[in-house]
């Protein structure tokens, strides 16, 4: 029998159990308690150890939830604009709708496949000449990991005075000219879900600029409940504070995050070392003129039919005949019906890569015997 090769399979440190045991013996089987303080905590103490100041991490119950505050937290609403890349999981773009806001949607540039910051500022001055109003967010991803043109992105953000808001959910480790993806806008989104770099089984988290402001997205995530000794409430709130169980699961995954980091980086070694010279394939590598170090969280490559003799559909195909889970490459937003009516600046870049491209198992539970494998089919 042939091992199942997966994805991006969660893996357990073992310590988990104990925090969660924890939990259960200090009573605290409810939301909030000691293990979501000490998630926060060892969370901004992991990103905080390459950023020049203090982090202010805020977990919560999804990444969605995280991009959902941030918007919430910038104000944004009904009559609104907010620019997302296009190239990205709906999730990006999905609580953008929620605030009654309208998504534009900005395409990606080949060297890393995240926004292309002379079409942002393309489609900033073009918004503000069909609307008459600046957009009110931009959010950028790091897809798969790799690392988006930040400080060109910012400096087009902050010529206009948009703030930034970073989908990071793909990419808790990946560093940009030495810092981590996550801590360059104004406010930065992790995901714990089960297939991301940890897991807390879902789960997010929130990197805010400062005390206040993370207080503040605590305060919209308990409810909006007022500082009253009975129930008081002056704003729309939410439930998506992470629960004492979930952050029990995240602080033992705080012990493999480096190993995890690491076995992804190693996996994509082993996929462009076995598949250099493969006619027709290329695996992802980013290319930037500043220091990149993504975290890989999925190996993707692209597939050239004319060169390599098949598509990606067959390979795929090929992959899961041989119990070997692959996946295509993110959908871009301006290309899904429900966005459809939403405003896009695209110049091919997403359509290409969506055209050709799959993403290889990359987890930290695939061993060099499945990169094999998997290389194997590919090149037969
Ligand atoms: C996973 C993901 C999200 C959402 O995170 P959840 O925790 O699943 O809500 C957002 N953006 C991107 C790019 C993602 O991959």
């Amino acid at each position: 029998m042939m091992k199942h090769i997966h994805l991006s399979l969660a893996h357990m440190s073992g310590k988990e159990e104990e925090f969660i045991h924890e939990a259960f013996l200090t009573n605290w089987v409810v939301p909030l308690g000691p293990n979501v303080d000490g998630f926060e905590n060892d969370l901004a103490a992991w990103l905080g150890e390459k950023s020049a100041s203090p982090l202010h991490v805020v977990a919560l119950s999804s990444g969605t939830a995280a991009i959902h505050l941030a918007l919430v937290m910038l104000g944004v609403g009904p009559g609104d604009e907010v620019i997302c890349q296009s190239f990205t999981f709906a999730a990006s773009a999905n609580p953008i709708v929620y605030q009654g806001a309208t998504p534009v949607f900005v395409d990606s540039e080949p060297g890393t496949w995240n926004m292309d910051p002379e079409l942002l500022r393309q489609a900033i001055d073009d918004r503000l000449r069909a609307t008459g109003k600046l957009p009110k967010a931009i959010i950028p991803v790091h897809l798969y990991g790799t690392p988006a043109r930040m400080d060109e992105i910012n400096s087009v953000a902050s010529a206009y005075g948009i703030p930034v808001v970073e989908d990071a959910a793909e990419a808790l480790g990946s560093e940009y000219n030495g810092r981590y993806c996550g801590t360059f806008g104004t406010y930065g989104a992790l995901s714990f879900n089960g297939n991301k770099m940890i897991t807390t089984s879902g789960g997010g988290a929130l990197i805010c600029p400062n005390e206040e402001s993370a207080r503040r997205v605590k305060f919209y995530a308990t409810q909006a409940r007022e500082n009253f000794p009975y129930y008081q409430h002056e704003q729309i709130g939410y439930n998506y504070r992470l629960s004492n169980i979930s952050a029990g699961i995240g602080r033992g995954q705080m012990y493999v995050l480096d190993e995890h980091i690491a076995r992804r980086r190693a996996i994509h070694a082993l996929y462009v070392e076995k598949l250099k010279n493969t006619p027709g394939i290329t695996v992802m590598q980013p290319r930037s003129n500043v220091d990149l170090h993504p975290n890989y969280w999925l190996s993707t490559i692209l597939v050239n039919p004319q060169e390599a003799g098949f598509t990606w559909q067959e390979l795929s195909a090929r992959l899961t005949a041989a119990d070997i889970e692959s996946r295509p490459l993110w959908k871009p937003m301006h290309l899904q019906p429900v966005f459809a009516k939403a405003p896009a600046y695209v110049n091919g870049v997403s359509e290409a890569l969506f055209a050709q491209g799959l993403c290889l198992p990359s987890g930290p539970m695939v061993t060099d015997e499945d990169v094999d494998r998997v290389v194997e089919i590919i090149k037969n």
